[in-house]
């Protein structure tokens, strides 16, 4: 070529400095030199693609080469040498599979021997990727660019574009890794490595669909930890935790192979059965758990333990929803903790409604607090050594529109759970602090007017406002006002200025009256009764009711009266419904009597009347 090159240039050099001319010779000549600066244009074209092509091939970083149809290499490019660490010499002449391949990898030389490539292999259709390896003995990962080229002369070559990926295939693996965690942490609680409710879900879909023409059903079992609060707050949240995820392997062990354990919510969980023939086979399950789940366990050398309620429910044939299944073990699960805990319960049509129904009352019940309907009843005290009404309690009421009046005991857990109590006791407050003034008013004697007071009351925010202006602006003595607590509400931490206790204590102190309700029957011994902020009992209708039956109950009121007398505690015994009773109690040495002998708790407008009547004082006659 460059021999070429130079005879053409040397030609039409010669060509120029030709002298004399005549014109036709002249206009020949000029055709000539066209002609010849065409070719040389051409020559030097060809010359800078040739060197072009050349420039690709010796600096490409990808390796290129040209192999005979038996793979034997003809050609290669320096980036091939420099990917396999081999020198040219090492590679012409010889098959790739020879010398590219680890030695596990690498064909018998019988094999690599009989190797030819066939055009219309798919490996020459698509990029491949050969785990290849270098002189040196560094595994990488080869990109083989395979295609096939026939010449005019019917020879036929492979040509290879080689390109090292390690890298990226590291990068695309830790890309997957990423992926692959990604995918797992949607999935999976990261507390305790249970599938979460997303995959639950999915789980409990695919079961029941599995189950849709056979007689197999799904099982569900709505696991909730009792008391988990209880450990959290006493022993800080890693032992929550370590509790939680001890729970986890717990119910993981105690079910079937096949069953779903998922984590659904703070100390929630629930197993999927799939294939389970009836509601005792999951009722044997879930019994098994709940006594697995009891078993003590270590934590940091101290010994923790939790109880599980469970609520059970089984699909219907034709189910497909797992929502509907879920919330029918949730339904069951409420029983469950409503009837004690560390149970199971079971779903059934009945519960649904009764659910239904408690759930209808309890928007109800939100109305009618909100929309001040609540309505009290009053019920007086009656002190026997004076023969004169010494006071009232205040008891709520609600006067249901289709059911008529409503007792308390019938819908303060629903106004508990609503967290609503606070306001219902507002609004006794407000009642009793009405009727006090309305007494006052009509020029009555002294009298105590209580109310009850739980927990949240003396925690709402508005209590002690609302309560010092109520009796400043009806000029109320504080002493005329008494407020009933439980003994639980008054035996918490009394350090702790925001607790109950505390704020019974600062009541106490501020001239009020406490009376320790329904006493007799919880844990308050008569012994720290000196200690308790109280300035009177009410001894329990339980025991007021035994005191003619049993002697010992009636040995028990006398000490409990006379103690408190010492104490200069004031006693009431309620539950008093007929005059033996209260002949009994003044016997014992118990004066201030409340109960049906008394009078029922009276409508507020009833009770001006229902005084006037008892304005002499009452003479005790034993067989009224
Ligand atoms: P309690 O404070 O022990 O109230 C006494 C209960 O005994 C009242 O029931 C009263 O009607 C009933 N009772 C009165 N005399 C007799 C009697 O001779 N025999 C019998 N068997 N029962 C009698 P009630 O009104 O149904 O209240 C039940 C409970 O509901 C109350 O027990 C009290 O713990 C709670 N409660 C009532 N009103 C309120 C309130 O406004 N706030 C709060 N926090 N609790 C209230
Ligand atoms: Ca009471
Ligand atoms: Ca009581």
């Amino acid at each position: 070529m460059l021999l070429e090159t130079i005879v053409i240039l040397v030609l039409s050099c010669v060509c120029l400095f030709v002298v004399p001319l005549s014109v036709r010779q002249a206009l020949s000549l000029r055709a000539e030199r066209q002609l010849v600066r065409g070719l040389r244009a051409d020559l030097i074209e060809q010359r800078r693609n040739h060197d072009f092509f050349r420039l690709a091939a010796e600096h490409s970083k990808d390796g290129l080469v040209i192999q005979a149809m038996d793979a034997t290499v003809l050609w290669a490019n320096p980036a091939y040498c420099r990917l396999m660490g081999l020198p040219l010499d090492a590679i012409i002449g010889r098959n790739p599979l020879e010398y590219a391949l680890p030695p596990e990898d690498r064909p018998s030389a019988d094999e690599i021997a009989r190797f030819r490539y066939r055009e219309d292999a798919p490996e020459a259709k698509e990029l491949q990727l050969f785990r290849n390896m270098r002189a040196n003995g560094e595994i990488f990962w080869n990109q083989i660019n395979l295609s096939f080229r026939k010449l005019a002369t019917g020879d036929e070559y492979a040509i290879l574009v080689c390109r090292d990926v390690t890298s990226q295939i590291a990068q695309e693996k830790r890309l997957e890794e990423v992926r692959e965690q990604l995918a797992h942490e949607a999935t999976h609680d990261t507390l305790t490595g249970l599938a979460n409710r997303m995959a639950l879900i999915r789980f409990v879909r695919s079961a029941l669909a599995q189950g849709a023409h056979g007689k197999s059903r799904v099982g569900l079992l709505h696991v909730d930890l009792d008391r988990f609060k209880e450990i959290n707050d006493t022993h800080g949240h890693s032992a929550g935790d370590s509790t939680l995820s001890h729970v986890a392997s717990v119910l993981k062990d105690g079910v079937r192979s096949g069953d779903l354990v998922a984590r659904v919510g703070g100390d929630e969980f629930v197993v999927a059965c799939p294939g389970i023939g009836s509601l005792d086979d999951l009722q044997s399950i879930a019994d098994a758990l709940i006594a697995a789940v009891v078993v003590p366990f270590t934590w940091n050398d101290r010994v923790l333990a939790c109880e599980a309620s469970i609520g059970a429910a089984i699909s219907d044939p034709g189910m497909t929803d797992p929502e509907d299944l879920l919330l029918r073990s949730d339904f069951a699960l409420y029983d469950a903790k409503r009837a004690g805990r560390n149970r199971t319960a079971l779903y059934d049509e009945g519960l649904h409604q009764r659910r239904i129904a408690r759930n209808r009352r309890a928007v109800e019940l939100a109305d009618a607090i909100d929309m001040e309907e609540l309505e009290h009843r009053f019920q007086p005290l009656f002190d026997m050594s004076t023969g004169k009404v010494c006071g009232f309690e205040t008891l709520v009421r609600w006067n249901h529109p289709e059911d008529g009046l409503v007792a308390p005991d019938d819908f303060l857990p629903i106004a508990a759970e609503l967290g609503l109590m606070g306001e219902v006791d507002l609004a006794s407050m407000a009642a009793a602090l009405r009727m006090r003034k309305a007494l006052s008013q009509a020029g009555g004697p002294p009298m105590t007017l209580s109310f009850n007071a739980s927990p949240s009351l003396l925690m709402h925010p508005q209590f002690i406002n609302r309560l010092i202006f109520g009796i400043e602006a009806a000029g109320i003595p504080r002493e005329q006002i008494a407020i009933e607590v439980l003994e639980t509400t008054i035996l918490g931490d009394i350090e702790d200025c925001r607790s109950p206790a505390a704020v019974i204590r600062d009541l106490h102190d501020a001239g009020f009256q406490v009376i320790l309700d329904d006493f007799g029957i919880g844990y308050a011994g008569l012994a720290h009764l000196a200690q308790l902020a109280v300035t009177g009992v009410k001894i329990d209708q339980s025991l007021i009711r035994d005191i003619l039956r049993r002697d010992t109950t009636a040995k028990i009121v006398g000490t409990i009266i006379e103690l408190c007398s010492d104490l200069g505690l004031r006693v009431v015994a309620e539950g008093v419904e007929s005059a033996a009773f209260a002949d009994r109690l003044s016997a014992l040495g118990c004066d201030i009597v409340q109960g049906y002998w008394v009078a029922q708790p009276l409508a507020a407008e009833d009770v001006p009347e229902w005084l006037a009547q008892r304005a002499a004082p009452v003479r005790l006659v034993s067989n009224s």
